[in-house]
């Protein structure tokens, strides 16, 4: 048995801005580009209404799940800077973004720092993010209550009928 040397991440990709469906693969390009992140899947996209902040246009949303050396932070860092290679300004929490990445699940762990906050705190919340997310993995468990995020989902039910593959 060899020494397990890597992790599995989960990213959530989402945007509704200028030609959604074309930013978020062009992120999943940028990703399978980076050297520390390998073995890159794509879950199937979707079209989701917008959340939080519903008045603006719809979203495409996905998940891609990648196997890293790298440190939860630097993972981070890594999306950071796709996000701002891809021209992404910051502006209204929850507002219209040509990308958005986050970092939804590192292994099975939970971090907590003034930065991270893993499994992304919203993730349970979001048909968007779990539908996708269960499309790679269909067993994954929340790390804080080893629930499947299955169950979790169900609860969302409502609101993962709206989404349609894109
Ligand atoms: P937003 O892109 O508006 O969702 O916010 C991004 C900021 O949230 C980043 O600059 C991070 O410091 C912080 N953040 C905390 N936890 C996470 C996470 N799991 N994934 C991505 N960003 C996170």
């Amino acid at each position: 048995m060899g020494k397990k040397t890597g992790h599995t991440i989960y990213i959530g990709l989402g945007s509704n801005l200028d030609d959604p469906k074309a930013q978020v693969l062009r992120a999943v390009e940028l990703l399978r580009g980076e050297k520390s992140f390998t073995r890159v899947t794509l879950s199937p996209l979707y079209h989701a209404p917008a959340w939080g902040v519903v008045n603006q246009p719809p979203f495409i949303n996905a998940a891609a799940r990648a196997h890293t050396v790298l440190e939860p932070e630097d993972v981070l860092d890594l999306l950071l800077g796709i996000e701002r290679e891809m021209g992404r300004k910051r502006s209204a929490k929850w507002g219209p973004r040509c990308i958005d990445l986050d970092l939804l699940l590192y292994d099975d762990c939970i971090v907590s720092t003034e930065r991270l906050i893993v499994p992304h705190p919203l993730l349970v919340e979001r048909a968007f993010a779990l539908k996708p997310l269960l499309d790679l993995s269909s067993r994954l468990k929340h790390p804080h209550t080893g629930r499947p995020l299955a169950e979790y989902l169900n609860v969302l039910e409502a609101d993962a009928k709206r989404m349609k593959k894109a």
